[in-house]
């Protein structure tokens, strides 16, 4: 079957983003594949960079998730980054997947063959044992054989102002300097870019930068990363429009003269946001042209007049080139992350 719509995924690019960040910060990666790898597909990321040099292993933030990448057969470590329900934790345990504590409550029922990264909050509030505590408990862990980590997550590492994320990287060397010596980690892509090797430590957590995106607008271009997900949308559909009629749902635009149109198989089900409606632009023939009228569920509507195009053509929608992720986000008043994530199931990817 021929998909409406298909996410290419560029193991190259993957790869070299990977590489880069890693030559960046001078330590492997820990790579985030939560939310599938984000929309990018997490078994087809695993299969492109599961060999890497410079792969440490897979973050992700459910027990599914790491079944997920165990069922695909990956040689890497797994670590799942958010609690894991004590009912999960034996079978996990079992199948080598790691598994982050964030209290000293969790060790009471933590199975003997757990491995643990153990999370201390130095300010983020969401995750993880207080620095007060984070040594004992950390010690506590190793004399049971079972601590193979400790980490940090910043709040606000994209800067421009960085002053919360110092404190919490002070915070957090504070911790290791009485802690254990095992695994530490910390930076996230807003980290990777602004603290460079000063805070990798032994492992380094880029997500959005590794699927080729920076953290923030000020930082984009700052390190050469690609888009690794292209993707692209087929013409279900071509018609012509009188001056005056308008298109889809709402009559939100009209055509100013007679236009061509074509309906493309990629609507917000699938990931492409409603509210890019009066803004979105996609590429035809290499030409920017407007999306028009109201994105519906499964299709949104271009005008291609002067195009020629065919129904079964393909039309770019984001990805490398003039109009990315981090563009979708800004007509549609979110970020690259969400946009990403938001890539549908009936959206076909494939590792290219
Ligand atoms: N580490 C943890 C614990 C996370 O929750 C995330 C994502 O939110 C990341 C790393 C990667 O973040 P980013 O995609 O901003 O690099």
């Amino acid at each position: 079957m021929l998909p409406r719509a298909e996410a290419l995924i560029s193991q190259a690019a993957l790869q070299q983003n990977l590489q880069l960040l890693s030559r960046h910060a001078g330590a492997p990666v820990l790579l985030p594949v939560k939310a599938d790898a984000y929309g990018h597909g997490a078994v087809l990321v695993s299969r492109a960079v599961d060999e890497l040099p410079e792969l440490w292993g897979y973050g992700v933030a459910s027990a599914d998730e790491a079944l997920e990448l165990i069922e695909a057969g990956v040689r890497k470590p797994v670590l799942l980054l958010t609690p894991a329900p004590g009912e999960d934790l034996p079978e996990l345990s079992k199948l080598g997947v790691r598994v982050t504590v964030s209290s000293a409550r969790e060790l009471r029922g933590l199975p003997a063959s757990a491995r643990v990264h153990l999370k201390v909050n130095t300010g983020m509030n969401r995750l993880g044992v207080r620095p007060a505590e984070a040594a004992d408990v950390a010690h506590a862990l190793a004399a049971r054989g079972q601590l193979e980590g400790i980490f940090t997550h910043f709040a606000s590492s994209e800067g421009p102002d960085l002053t919360r994320a110092e404190a919490q990287l002070s915070a957090f060397r504070e911790v290791l300097s009485t802690a254990p010596r095992v695994l530490a980690h910390a930076c996230n892509s807003g980290g990777v870019f602004n603290f460079g090797r000063r805070a990798a430590f032994d492992l380094i957590r880029p997500g959005i930068a590794a699927y080729g995106y920076a953290p923030d607008a000020h930082l984009k271009g700052q390190l050469p990363l690609q888009p690794v997900l292209r993707l692209r949308a087929r013409i279900g559909h071509v018609h012509r429009v009188q001056a005056g009629e308008a298109v889809s749902y709402g009559a939100l635009w009209r055509a100013e003269r007679e236009s061509e149109i074509a309906v493309l198989g990629i609507g917000y089900a699938d990931g492409y946001p409603r509210p890019a409606t009066g803004r979105a632009q996609v590429i035809v023939h290499g030409e920017m042209r407007p999306v028009v009228g109201r994105i519906c569920m499964d299709q949104c509507m271009v005008d291609v007049s002067g195009l020629n195009v065919q129904p079964g053509g393909w039309v770019e929608v984001l990805g490398p080139g003039p109009i990315d992720a981090d563009h979708v986000g800004e007509w549609s008043g979110t970020i690259s992350y969400e946009v990403l994530t938001g890539i549908g199931r009936r959206v076909r990817r494939t590792l290219v």
